[in-house]
């Protein structure tokens, strides 16, 4: 089988990959399981949520998909209150810098759902198999099948079989901490406020969610120590909800009042990954092609600019060029390289300064922090910068 562009796997990156790539006019097929993600039901909510920065939403507007998301479960975030270890405090408002919201706190599920049926629509081919293996320009299928094509996307996701088997360069540093998602209910409104606390033992995030019929909803994501987070993991459901509220009451200072488990608690394990970006026929996309800390919120919206620009490179490329020709890929790495290295510098720098516990560092930190909450150009600054990722 030979095809102009294949895009491997079909998570958030893949999928809008394939339809922002058909949308201008290039041939595209899809590569991967069928996936298919159940109509949202009500109190019911996805386990996985994306704070969705300003940027991702424009992008997924353009693809039309945005408007076909049900505006109730879309949560629009006004404001963020970040807690250091210490005294430290930065509040960041939209109105600060005129906008009508910081980001949107959404479902995986819901965007899933509605890129799938728009790649339908499209009537994009979905050939459901998987990426086995891979040698001289073509992919062999679990299968059995031989797939060419000018291009192969790897948007399969960070354990890349793509990369893997066409051997592109990729390193892998742990964390060791694991990353607990969760959704609970809240005792008192959360009013639209993302809110984060940075201890040495962890980040802790509570994310704004629709109400239920049960009142106020949150999400968290607590990036914990991975022992920590196994003992936790470990326990029966009952031990393990009371276990993690009680840490809650300490760890979320009250702010919200009580906070009760109302989920399955889902432990993923945290590493800063890189990988080469771009080989002649390859260019990864997405979690295949870098993974950050969690803590800024900002994973698949990077992977969602990573989309816009290999769109960019491979359909606006010179008519004599095929979409794998490497100076077409080298056009897609370069506009990649800055926001990429900035955003891993970022996380990974602020990871490391509320992990250290020295006391200079403590202080530092604390001070960094109580010093920005009082420049309001700074906090602009700041809101203008995560609003453009
Ligand atoms: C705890 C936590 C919280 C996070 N919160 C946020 C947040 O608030 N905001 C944000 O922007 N990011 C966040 N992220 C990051 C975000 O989850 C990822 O960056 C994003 O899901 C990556 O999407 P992807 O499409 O690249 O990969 P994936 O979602 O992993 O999709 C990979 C796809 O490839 C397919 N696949 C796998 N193997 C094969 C194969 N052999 N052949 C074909 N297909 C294959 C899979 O079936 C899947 O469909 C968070 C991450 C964690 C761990």
């Amino acid at each position: 089988m030979t095809h102009q562009i294949v895009v491997c796997g079909a998570g958030i990156v893949g999928l809008s990959t394939a339809l922002a790539l058909a949308r201008r006019g290039q041939r595209v097929a899809v590569l991967a399981p069928r996936a298919s993600v159940p109509a949202a039901e009500a109190d019911h909510y996805h386990p996985r949520v994306y704070a969705i920065s300003p940027a991702s939403q424009r992008f997924l507007a353009g693809l039309g998909v945005w408007d076909a998301m049900p505006a109730a479960r879309l949560t629009p975030v006004q404001a963020m209150e970040i807690h250091g270890d210490a005294d430290g405090e930065v509040n960041l408002n939209a109105w600060q810098a005129a906008l009508p919201q910081l980001a949107w706190i959404v479902e995986s599920g819901e965007i899933e759902r509605v890129l799938i049926q728009a790649v339908r629509l499209f009537g994009i081919p979905w050939i459901e198999d998987r990426c086995a293996g891979y040698a001289d320009g073509e992919i062999q299928t679990e299968n059995g099948a031989r797939i060419r094509a000018e291009l192969f996307v790897g948007a399969d996701g960070a354990a890349s079989p793509l990369r893997e088997a066409a051997g592109l360069k990729h390193e892998a540093v742990p964390y060791k901490d694991t990353g607990l998602v969760v959704h609970l209910d809240a005792e008192r409104p959360h009013q639209g406020t993302a809110v984060q606390w940075f201890r040495d033992d962890g980040v802790l995030a509570l994310l704004p969610l629709p109400d239920t019929s049960d009142g106020a909803q949150v999400s968290m994501v607590w990036s914990m120590r991975e022992e920590a987070a196994a003992r936790l993991l470990a326990l029966l459901q009952d031990e393990q909800a009371a276990a993690l509220e009680g840490l809650l009451a300490h760890a979320a200072e009250g702010r919200l009042g009580r906070l009760k488990v109302r989920s399955k608690l889902h432990g993923f394990p945290l590493t800063l990954e890189r990988a080469q970006m771009v080989a002649p026929g390859i260019a990864l996309a997405g979690d295949a092609a870098h993974r950050l800390h969690p803590l800024a919120g900002q994973g698949l919206n990077l992977g969602l600019g990573d989309v816009e620009a290999l769109v960019e490179a491979v359909a606006g490329r010179e008519p004599y060029r095929q979409a794998g020709d490497l100076r077409v890929l080298h056009r897609y790495q370069r506009a990649r390289a800055e926001p990429v290295l900035a955003m891993r510098l970022a996380t990974d720098g602020l990871h490391k300064l509320f992990a250290a516990r020295a006391t200079p560092l403590a202080w530092l930190r604390n001070a960094g922090m109580r010093w920005v909450e009082h420049a309001p150009m700074i906090k602009r600054h700041l809101i203008a910068g995560a609003s453009k990722n």
